[in-house]
């Protein structure tokens, strides 16, 4: 079972690679970037196509309030 850090607010979502360092960092930065909203671990299934890949790169996206 593959599971996601997922923010309820954005519908974004984020994998789960236990064995992978690059992973935890990227989850750090998920929560940090979602801190005031609200995040939860949910089994992959569950939100694949209700919830959108969260991206690594800090580029242009949607702001708070644009839901
Ligand atoms: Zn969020």
């Amino acid at each position: 079972m593959v599971r996601a850090r997922a923010c309820i607010k954005c519908r974004e979502y984020m994998v789960i690679h236990p064995d992978n360092p690059i992973n935890q960092v990227d989850i750090k930065k998920f929560e940090r970037k979602h801190t005031s909203h609200t995040i939860m671990t949910v089994d992959l299934n569950e939100i694949k196509g209700t919830y959108a890949p969260s991206t690594n790169n800090d580029g242009p996206q949607t702001t708070d309030g644009n839901v």
